[in-house]
């Protein structure tokens, strides 16, 4: 079966198209600028050079028909008819509680998307544009809904809480989500492959460090604890998120500033983390360019990226009373020998060790430890794209 896996940003759309007999994808692309001027789609048939196609795409259906023509392209299409398309399957971000697992798409879970919105106000009214569009297109195949946060329902009340008053969780449902889910469990399976071991038997802590991060506890195969948490604004500094402080700053900055909610968000989410520290990029790439030039401030945020994961992972030893394997991956984990090298030397005392030679990897699975290491160091490149098709092909199966 050939399956479509859609991942509908509010203004992008990114695409792969997986044949699921040898778990390529024949074709993937990115749809930019939906709804702005300059809009275009970026196809790439497996093997072959990138094709831009210049459009004006004025809305999601119009991104969702233009990705039909490109699989379907004489040139560069790989499918002839759109019915050979056996099942599309979305990432959607934020299933709340409602969604411990993936879902088949059907009006009442189209229902409990939307009624977790106000959880995730930019991604989840753009996922289910995306659902839709498809809908629309192809009424008969099915749709399989994908939630970043069902791998994390398996938390403990004692992980997933806030030490507020526990009327707000009756209310508002305010609790830790996570996010990552499908990265999260795809590098731990792989992770549990790469060990030779079952993942029933592991502690694994997997550090997604990209343009987003966050750090995951998978104790047994299971999320007990991640960084993440209402929103994906909690937990590790990122590229512009500021991660963990003390909520009363927030307070604090908004009556000194005389600031509103969305600018205060806006600043936490869009101005800080290693951009707001440097004050050069939120793109780990520019921020060593500019140590290498030595940059002090840039320093100081990489010193605090570095210190911030290391804590986390530290916190999460504990909660597991172990770990057999640290992952990192995503962007910067998977491209960032320095980084992981540097996160790796505060983990000596839990018998983290790297083998500086091994560690010169980049988006390929490695095993970096040295050989005297307790505790395993394991690059991984996740392809969260996988998990979403592997779902919705089980699901279709049922
Ligand atoms: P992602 O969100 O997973 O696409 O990751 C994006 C982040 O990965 C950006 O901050 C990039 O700077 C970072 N990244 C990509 N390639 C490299 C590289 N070669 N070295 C360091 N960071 C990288």
């Amino acid at each position: 079966m050939k399956i479509l896996v859609l991942n509908c940003g509010s203004s992008s759309l990114k695409y792969q198209l997986i044949d699921m007999a040898s778990e390529n994808a024949l074709a993937k692309g990115l749809v930019e600028r939906i709804g702005i001027a300059g809009s275009r789609l970026v196809h790439q048939k497996d093997g072959e050079g990138k094709v831009t196609v210049e459009a004006e795409i004025s809305n999601h259906d119009v991104a969702v028909k233009l990705v039909m023509d490109a699989l379907m392209d004489v040139g560069h299409g790989v499918i002839g008819d759109i019915s050979e398309i056996g099942a599309a399957g979305h990432r959607v971000v934020h299933g709340g509680e409602f969604f411990t697992a993936s879902a088949l798409v059907t009006a009442e879970v189209k229902k409990a998307i939307s009624d977790c919105v106000a959880l995730a106000p930019l991604h989840n009214p753009a996922n289910l544009i995306g659902i839709e569009a498809c809908e629309k297109l192809m009424p008969n195949t099915p749709q399989v809904a994908v939630f970043d946060t069902a791998f994390h329902q398996t938390m403990p009340e004692k992980a997933y809480l806030y030490a507020i008053p526990y009327s707000l969780y009756d209310k508002y449902k305010i609790r830790k989500y996570g996010f990552h889910g499908t990265s999260h469990k795809y590098v731990t399976d792989r992770a549990a492959s790469m060990l030779g071991k079952p993942i029933e038997k592991l502690k694994l802590i997997s550090c997604h460090l990209g343009n987003g991060a966050s750090v995951c506890a998978v104790d047994g195969g299971k999320s007990v604890d991640t960084s993440m948490g209402l929103t994906p604004l909690e937990g590790l500094m990122m590229g512009t998120r500021s991660g963990d402080m003390d909520p009363a700053a927030v307070a604090f900055i908004m009556d000194k500033e005389g600031m509103t909610t969305k600018q205060m968000e806006n600043l936490l989410n869009k101005e800080s983390g290693v951009l707001g520290i440097s004050g050069v990029s939120s793109d780990f790439r520019d921020i060593e360019a500019a140590v290498e030039k030595g940059d002090a401030k840039a320093k100081t945020a990489l010193d605090m990226y570095h210190y911030r994961v290391a804590k986390y992972i530290g916190s999460y030893a504990t909660a597991m009373n172990g770990v057999d394997a640290v992952i990192f991956t995503a962007g910067v984990g998977e491209n960032g020998p320095e980084t992981r090298e540097a996160i790796c030397e505060y983990l000596g005392y839990l018998g983290v060790a790297v083998d500086a030679e091994k560690n010169k990897v980049r988006g390929k699975e490695r095993d970096f430890s040295a050989d005297s290491a307790k505790v395993r160091s394991l690059v991984i490149p996740t392809n969260e794209e996988l998990v979403i098709a592997r779902d919705t092909l089980a699901l279709c199966k049922k």
